[in-house]
């Protein structure tokens, strides 16, 4: 299955497909995802109960403060780890029926990754523009295309150069072009900080680049970012807080979202009203209800 290009419209699906019973334009689908690291006798829970769809064609900015489990998320919808519980689709794909060698060929085909660290993206001794070449190795290269992702990255004039000489921000430039260079265009993108080394210019090279791909190519792309012009230019914004999907928003509005068993993250800038930890009433409305801090 995964070896057919496939986008948009109706995937061909058999009995026996790992493929998701959902909506066969989903990019994403979390179904109570839940990623547990053990280190010794320490178990670390970075994401609980974690529902989320992402449509192709979507372009959604990860937020959240550190430690929230953003970077896991990015990792999981990676497939460099597999959940520890709930079910993961990536392209129509159930990631937990996928060998390790089937699940490999996606990521190969599918998935362009620009991880935190520029340079472990990149080959440090091959000149740039072999950089960006070799990640079309899963199908017949195209040169024409090599030149017009460094052209895009504004790093026309370093193809010659090798990645390992080239500045931070110059990197993560690159490592975006590489990532966009799989497979000639990615289904799903996913970016970890990909503006935090550049300049306003430069980042917001990065933003139309990530936008374009959308559009002409139907990328889906899922970028964590503390940027605000990075999510400002996004269709979508998922806010995780403490493993937890706590808030979306779409056109400038944040909304909260009610989890699996009822529970809502009250957002920081509301803390002082009701502080966690606090007890509050509940008071029904017709179209919701109201909490109310407890008098002491
Ligand atoms: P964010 O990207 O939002 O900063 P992370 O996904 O990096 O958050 O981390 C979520 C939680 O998981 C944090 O408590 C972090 O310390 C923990 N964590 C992340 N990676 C590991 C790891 N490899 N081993 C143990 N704990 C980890």
């Amino acid at each position: 299955m995964i070896d057919e290009p496939w986008r948009g419209g109706e995937r061909p699906t058999s009995p026996t497909s790992p493929t998701s019973p959902t909506s066969p334009t989903s990019m994403v689908r979390c179904d109570g995802v839940v990623q547990i690291y053990r280190a010794r006798d320490v178990e670390v829970v970075a994401l609980r109960d974690v529902d989320l769809v992402i449509d192709a064609g979507e372009t959604v900015a990860l937020l959240g403060p550190s430690g929230a489990g953003k970077s896991t998320l990015l990792w999981l919808l990676a497939g460099l780890l597999r959940p520890s519980a709930g079910r993961l689709w990536l392209d129509g794909v159930e990631v937990g029926r996928l060998d390790q060698r089937r699940l490999d060929r996606l990521r190969a085909r599918r998935i362009g990754t620009v991880l935190q660290n520029p340079a472990r993206n990149l080959i440090g001794y091959l000149p740039a523009a072999q950089n960006v070449a070799f990640a079309q190795r899963a199908v017949r290269r195209d040169r024409g295309r090599v030149r017009e992702l460094l052209r895009r990255v504004g790093l026309d004039d370093a193809g010659n150069r090798p990645a390992n000489r080239m500045s931070g921000g110059e990197q993560q430039r690159l490592a975006l072009a590489v990532a966009l260079a799989l497979a000639n265009a990615p289904a799903l993108l996913l970016a970890d900080e990909p503006t935090s080394q550049l300049d306003a210019a430069s980042g917001a090279r990065v933003i139309e680049l990530i936008k374009h791909a959308a559009q002409a190519d139907g990328t889906t792309a899922v970028v964590v970012t503390h940027d605000v012009a990075v999510s400002e230019a996004l269709s979508r914004t998922v806010t995780i807080r403490d493993g937890r999907v706590g808030s979306e928003g779409r056109r400038g509005e944040d909304l909260v979202v009610v989890g699996r068993e009822g529970a809502v993250q009250v957002p920081p800038e509301f803390h002082h009203l009701l502080p966690p930890g606090s007890m509050a009433r509940i008071e029904p409305l017709d179209d919701g209800i109201v909490l109310r801090r407890a008098g002491s």
